[in-house]
């Protein structure tokens, strides 16, 4: 399990362990898949939260879902009901997939859901938060302010830190 904040460096990591044929398997893409036209997920989140949320080539409007959710725990709560289960079993079917000696489930939410279960040995990728800040808004076109913001809701670093059995400091060059 590779987790980290945003800008951490998780895909940067990932994407080197590939190179040396090592499976990588990514939360972020699995919690788009299951969403995707056709997908019991997507089915469900329209049942419980409207069919206004389906445009017109079926797929999900993630902004009309955003509002409905943002800062609405319990709606939140609703959704992820269906959406994490969903993820979990796409992540599992991906992982037994696998035909390296190990393989990798990249997850920027591996400690904050059940997602952590799944591993094995958790490897941290860690970075201070200036560097957080400066990467991920140069790479994203977005403000400090916005990425401190989710900085703030994501777990506290000295928390990650914590639970990680292995812990990469990527406060230098990628090489
Ligand atoms: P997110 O959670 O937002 O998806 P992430 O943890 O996957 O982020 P990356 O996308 O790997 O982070 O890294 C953020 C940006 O910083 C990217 O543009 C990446 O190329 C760059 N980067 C990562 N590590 C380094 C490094 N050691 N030196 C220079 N640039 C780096």
């Amino acid at each position: 399990g590779l987790t980290g904040g945003i800008g951490s460096g998780k895909t940067a990591a990932s994407d080197h362990l590939a190179t040396h044929g090592i499976a990588v398997v990514d939360a972020d893409v699995a919690a788009r898949q299951v969403v995707a036209p056709g997908q019991p997920a997507l089915a469900r989140i329209a049942e419980m939260f409207g069919r206004q949320l389906l445009l017109a080539d079926g797929s999900l409007d993630r902004r009309a879902l955003r509002e409905i959710v943002f800062g609405n725990p319990e709606q939140l709560r609703r959704l992820e009901a269906i959406t994490h289960p969903a993820i979990e079993a796409e992540l599992q079917r991906q992982l037994q997939a696998a035909a390296s000696p190990y393989a990798v489930l990249v997850s920027p939410l591996l400690l904050e859901t059940r997602q952590h279960r799944m591993a094995q040995r958790i490897l941290l990728i860690d970075a201070p938060e200036t560097l957080q800040l400066e990467r991920a808004s140069q790479r994203d076109n977005s403000s400090p302010t916005q990425i401190q913001a989710i900085i703030a809701q994501q777990m506290a670093r000295a928390e990650k830190r914590k639970r990680a059995h292995d812990i990469l400091l990527n406060d230098g060059s990628l090489a």
